[in-house]
């Protein structure tokens, strides 16, 4: 197992107080790593910042290649990186052989495509004698920040965009989550030019505050709580630095009384509950047309209870346990104080589950109302809220009265409805008669508390690059 850090082209352990790793399976733990010390924080900016002024130079045609070898790579060894991150995370291996590691390098992919393609708008005489040119240049060294529910994925979401951009990033992981990340620098390091991309370890508090309060660091891509981004845009105020928050979601999901039933319970199952629901975009606030909604409480509690989870035999596996014990309590303790609630049942499930490990029964909270809890907080865990409604307009102000702005599905076979509520919710992204599904070449990113900035698609390359103006005199 990979255990060092990357900083330029060294392999270096932290110097600072151990970090526990635990596989959230068991409780046990897996290692300790030490985190960076302040030197080797520093010594981290100055790697990728040395490296910045031949990075950026190179052509597009240049780091494509770097991008495609990235991916021929990761793809060669997506078995040792889907055990690793399964082992980190809990995670299913199947969910991670079969729909992370290929979407995984798919984005890496998708970059070295996509850089060779950017364009800005046409040169031109806009003052007489004078020629005008757009160019999209590097902005400089990014510290990436990284939650822990999609590790190896969010590093691609992150890295990707900015080093086929031309610029130089300082990477850190979640502290819960730094394997697959450690193992990434190995590959990184084999390929990459010294320092375009250096790896470090450790807490927020400690080594991200480090990274987003240095003067050096030119831009910040965080993905993480909302809290944590104000954190980092107060941080960011201070230096003047460039910005990208992809933080927490709360995705209402309409459901009309024309919507093919089995679809939508076949759908929450799956996207309500991937990942353990520990999912930003999950499907986790479900609105029901009252002509349907008896049926789908029933059909979706029957189905949520089906999920297979905690099964010894571990490809039998469809969701797997929450990250740690705090986050298992923390589900808990929404879902208890929902109960708690006289309009309220808890339909299935409602408890945590196998010894040691941080697993939590797949749950559907019935009769929820707009005004509690458990429909305007973000869960991050394997909890669904349905509320009844009746009116249109209903349905589509309370989706959009939330502080969220990520994520939304509207299911109905009535296509002019469809359309209808889709242009007047205020999300990031909506889907219509399904949800959670993400491609490379579309982005990914929220409104409001949700954050801003893409992820994916050609709009993050422009998130990550600056727009610049050149004007020639010649007249
Ligand atoms: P978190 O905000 O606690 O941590 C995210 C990262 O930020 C970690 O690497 C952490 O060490 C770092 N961090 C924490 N405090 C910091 C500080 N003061 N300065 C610098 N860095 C700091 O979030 P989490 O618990 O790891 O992840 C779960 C959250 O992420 C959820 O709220 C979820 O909705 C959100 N999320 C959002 C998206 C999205 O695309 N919008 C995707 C995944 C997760």
């Amino acid at each position: 197992m990979d255990t060092a850090m990357l900083i330029g082209a060294a392999f270096e352990a932290g110097t600072e107080t151990e970090e526990k790793v635990l596989n959230p399976k068991t409780g046990a733990e897996i290692l300790a790593l030490p985190e960076a010390s302040p030197a080797q924080v520093e010594a981290a900016i100055q790697a990728a910042s040395t490296a910045f002024t031949s990075w950026a130079r190179t052509t597009p045609g240049e780091r494509s290649a770097y991008l495609l070898k990235i991916a021929d790579a990761i793809e060669k060894d997506a078995e040792g990186f889907a055990a690793l991150e399964s082992l980190n995370c809990g995670k299913p291996i199947n969910a991670v052989l079969n729909d992370e590691m290929p979407a995984i390098v798919d984005c890496w992919r998708f970059f070295a495509g996509a850089v060779r393609n950017m364009h800005s708008a046409v040169a031109g005489e806009y003052m007489a004698g004078h020629t005008s040119m757009i160019r999209r240049d590097p902005i400089g060294v990014v510290a990436s920040i990284a939650p822990w529910n999609y590790p190896l994925m969010m590093m691609a979401w992150k890295l990707a965009p900015a080093i086929a951009g031309g610029n130089t990033v300082v990477f850190k992981p979640s502290e819960q989550t730094p394997l697959t990340a450690l193992k990434m620098a190995k590959l990184l390091a084999d390929i990459l030019p010294e320092g375009v991309v250096n790896v470090i370890l450790g807490r927020g508090e400690s080594v991200g505050n480090a990274l987003i309060n240095h003067p050096r660091i030119d831009m910040i891509s965080i993905t993480g709580d909302v809290a944590t981004g104000k954190k980092v845009l107060q941080a960011a105020s201070r230096t003047v630095k460039r910005t990208h928050l992809e933080l927490g979601g709360k995705a209402p999901v309409i459901v009309f009384d024309d919507a093919d039933l089995d679809e939508v319970v076949n759908g929450l199952r799956a996207f309500s509950f991937y990942n353990a629901g520990q999912d930003c975009t999950a499907a986790c606030r479900v609105y029901a047309n009252d002509r349907i909604y008896d049926r789908l409480v029933a059909d979706l509690s029957s189905a949520a209870s089906s999920l297979v989870f905690n099964d010894p035999d571990d490809t039998k596996n469809e969701i797997g346990p929450l990250i740690s014990g705090r986050q298992r309590d923390r589900v808990a303790s929404f879902v208890q104080r929902a109960s708690e609630v006289d309009h309220i049942e808890i339909t299935t499930g409602g408890k945590a589950s196998g010894a040691g490990g941080f697993f939590y029964e797949p749950t559907v909270v019935a009769g929820a109302r707009q005004d509690d809890e458990i429909v305007r907080r973000e869960v991050f865990g394997p909890v669904v809220s349905v509320t009844r409604f009746s009116d249109t307009e209903d349905a589509i102000a309370w989706a959009n009265d939330s502080d969220y702005g990520l994520a939304s599905s509207v299911w109905t076979k009535d296509v002019g409805k469809a359309m209808t509520v889709a242009s007047r919710l205020q999300y990031g992204c909506t889907w219509v008669n399904t949800h959670f599904m993400l491609v490379s070449e579309m982005p990914h990113g929220g409104l409001k508390h949700s954050g801003y900035g893409k992820d994916l698609s050609a709009y993050a390359l422009e998130d990550y690059t600056a727009v610049r103006h050149v004007m020639i005199k010649h007249g």
